[in-house]
């Protein structure tokens, strides 16, 4: 049999990689390309972070850590979901992974057998289906249309809900699409979820305090408390502290699924790096004021593109509560021609034309599960993002 094992060869490597990488080789080329790709921070890691990491290495903070993380660091989790979320957790029901991307694999390999849905809205997070799919689970797409503020309702998780669902998945805010869910909305799932007990819920709150409102993000938890034991709560540092390099993440729940956690990455992974989970520890502990100074900045940036794309005819896109992307809605350019006298078919076909016809590099609306969008990355400067969305601009003029 092949040597790949049909486990891997059904998933697909992340499409939003795949165009990073077709704007690199542009860019190798010597085409002047602006790449409004990527997820990650355009930040340096704050210098309070980068001490406390060299720090640590000169005190010999290069051995292996206890495998859940380092006591400090789980004491340091546990009092910033006590603070920021109002959610109680001992060191013990938190384990810290290798990036948080690391840890929602890890959970779901922990508790999917072969057969098993997971309910993911869509637009989604690229990674989630495929990591259903690595874990020989299915992945049970449900749309959630602009018009319902790219969120699923109650309705439509009581209709997604087989014997056979394992997780549903929530992303607040989202990417894409950066909606995120009020306490309301967070108790009406909690309804529906309260009569299916079968059903476990992975909480992905990487972009929580990137919002532009000025408002906490609730937790779902604090909703509906009695959902507790069957909640993994996931988080890191990567986007909140500009520490995507730095892999660390973490997961606060009940202590079974914990416990197999474990058991599972003290065979499997081992700890995350010592070096990155002092600098965590400065992270959580210390000096929050590059959290408030950047999310101003990625503030400024929102509203000014915000206000760039709605004047673009044929482009529409929703206020995101957060996070740091705009999910921009191109229904209006499907159908039309190309200076070159080719039809837009598809929101793929619209991603090429701007890569192809003006150099912007943007990731298409089907690789999160809902079309005709695209996916414009904020993390970039105010220069950088006026170049973009000026080119956007003319390609889009010379449409017919
Ligand atoms: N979850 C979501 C929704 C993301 O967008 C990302 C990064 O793109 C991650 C998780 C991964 O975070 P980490 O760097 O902690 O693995």
């Amino acid at each position: 049999h092949p040597r790949i094992s049909a486990r891997v060869r059904r998933i697909k490597p992340s499409p939003s990689s795949a165009a990073a990488d077709r704007a690199t080789a542009l860019k190798r080329q010597g085409r002047n390309i602006v790449s409004l790709v990527v997820g990650e921070p355009d930040f340096d890691t704050p210098a309070n972070i980068r001490a406390a990491a060299l720090k640590a290495m000169d005190k010999g903070a290069t051995r292996y850590t206890m495998l859940p993380g380092s006591v400090d660091l789980r004491e340091a989790i546990a009092a910033k979901l006590k603070r920021e979320n109002n959610l109680v957790y001992s060191p013990s029901d938190i384990i810290v992974t290798n990036g948080c991307k690391s840890g929602i694999y890890s959970a779901l390999e922990a508790t999917i057998e072969a057969g098993d849905e997971v309910i993911i809205p869509a637009p989604y997070w690229v990674s989630y289906p495929d990591m259903v799919i690595a874990c020989e689970g299915i992945p049970k797409i449900v749309a959630c249309p602009e018009s319902q503020g790219f969120k699923i309702s109650p309705e439509q998780l009581k209709a997604a809900i087989t014997n056979k669902t394992r997780w549903l998945i929530i992303n607040s805010p989202s990417n894409p699409t950066g909606a995120s869910y009020s306490a309301a909305e967070y108790r009406k799932l909690a309804d529906i979820l309260a009569r299916h007990p079968h059903v476990l819920v992975m909480t992905d709150d990487i972009y929580e305090h990137i919002r532009f409102d000025g408002r906490t993000t609730p937790h779902l938890l604090n909703a509906a408390p009695e959902l507790a034991d069957r909640v993994l709560a996931v988080n890191g540092v990567s986007k909140t502290y500009a520490m995507t390099g730095w892999r660390i993440g973490w997961i606060a729940g009940p202590s079974d699924l914990i416990g197999a956690l474990n058991t599972l990455l003290s065979q499997a992974a081992g700890n995350a790096c010592s070096i990155s989970q002092a600098a965590a520890v400065e992270a959580l502990n210390g000096d929050q004021s590059f959290v408030t100074e950047s999310v101003a900045i990625y503030r400024t940036r929102r509203d000014r593109m915000l206000t760039r794309i709605n004047q673009i005819e044929g482009l529409t896109c929703l206020p995101p509560d957060g996070a740091f992307y705009l999910y921009v809605n191109c229904a209006g350019l499907i159908g039309r021609k190309t200076p070159a006298g080719a039809h837009l078919e598809t929101d793929g076909d619209v991603a090429m034309y701007l890569l192809e016809s003006v150099g912007v590099a943007v990731v298409q609306g089907s690789a999160y599960g809902l079309s005709p969008y695209f996916r414009i990355s904020i993390a970039a400067s105010l220069d950088v993002l006026d170049d973009g969305i000026n080119r956007i601009a003319r390609a889009v003029s010379e449409l017919r």
